[in-house]
């Protein structure tokens, strides 16, 4: 039998972790596995409503761990994560979705998590675990911890920051590959550029071929190319019943090459 255990702050709920607990966010993912069958011992939740706020400081954004997608539409801060939230399943997925539980989705899942990788976010752990950049959480998410909120900068220049999902199934299907691109420019040329993507690897990756293409030049239909071209350099997508990993390498240069025309046109 399962047991719901309640704190009202995350740290209580840090301390009371362990082997046979699992944290418990907006449940879309956690309860799913529970209605199949596979019930931690566990469920852990917190009820602290500073989970869920949204503070603005300056360009920085603190987006709580608890903000559902639906909060990410409402709030006109986060206008610029509003395309990819609007895409993450259908709207009882996303009343119930948090940002942190995005961070831990299995691919094909992690949409919302790409493109807090593209914009180089970081995530700020329970207690005094401090700040780390969600790229170092995604490369080990089984030793992460218990989240409290994620960091961002506002893209200065919303042109520079763009988001794609691909999926078979519209307006809901889950990705056959997503793609968030953030491109600051400084005297036209690219400085910093991230792209990342979604369900091309057991969780959302950079693509470093394509931003070695990308890298302080002016963007062009020829450089785009370029880009294209070395998208899937290094990654090695999983196949499962979405599409197969040849159909994810093959197609991947095609979507970033739509993206990036489509925010050259901007
Ligand atoms: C029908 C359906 C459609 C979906 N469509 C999409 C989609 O299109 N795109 C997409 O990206 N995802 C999709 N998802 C996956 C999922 O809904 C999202 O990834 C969601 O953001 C997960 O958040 P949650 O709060 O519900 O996570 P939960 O189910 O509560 O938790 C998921 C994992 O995250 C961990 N976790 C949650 N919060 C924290 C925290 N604060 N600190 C540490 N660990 C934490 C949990 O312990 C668990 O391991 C879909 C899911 C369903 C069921």
């Amino acid at each position: 039998m399962t047991t719901i255990e309640t704190y009202p702050t995350l740290d209580e709920a840090a301390r009371a972790m362990g082997q046979d607990a699992v944290y418990l966010g907006g449940g879309t993912l956690v309860m799913r596995a529970v209605n199949e069958g596979k019930a931690p011992q566990r469920l852990v939740r917190v009820t602290d409503p500073g989970l869920t706020e949204v503070r603005l400081s300056g360009d920085t954004i603190r987006i709580g761990a608890a903000v559902t997608m639906s909060d990410v539409l409402a709030n006109r801060d986060l206008d610029f994560l509003h395309p990819i939230a609007r895409l993450i399943g259908g709207p009882q997925v996303r009343n119930m979705a948090t940002v942190a539980g995005n961070l831990f989705a299995a691919h094909p899942y992690g949409d919302f998590a790409a493109a807090l990788l593209a914009l180089d976010a970081s995530v700020i752990g329970a207690g005094q675990g401090g700040a780390r950049s969600v790229g170092d959480l995604l490369r080990d998410r089984g030793h992460a911890g218990l989240i409290a909120a994620v960091e961002i900068r506002r893209p200065r220049d919303p042109r520079a920051f763009g988001f794609l999902k691909v999926s078979r199934v519209k307006p809901k299907g889950v990705s056959v590959l997503s793609i968030a691109a953030h491109l600051p420019r400084e005297g036209g040329r690219i400085r910093g550029a991230r792209i990342a993507f979604g369900a091309m690897g057991p969780g959302p990756l950079r693509s470093t071929g394509a931003e070695r293409a990308l890298e302080g030049q002016s963007l062009s239909a020829a450089l785009i190319d370029s880009a294209a071209s070395a998208a899937s350099e290094g990654l090695d997508p999983p196949t499962d019943e979405i599409a197969s990993a040849w159909y994810r390498k093959e197609v991947a240069g095609v979507h970033l090459k739509r993206l990036l025309t489509e925010m050259e046109r901007r």
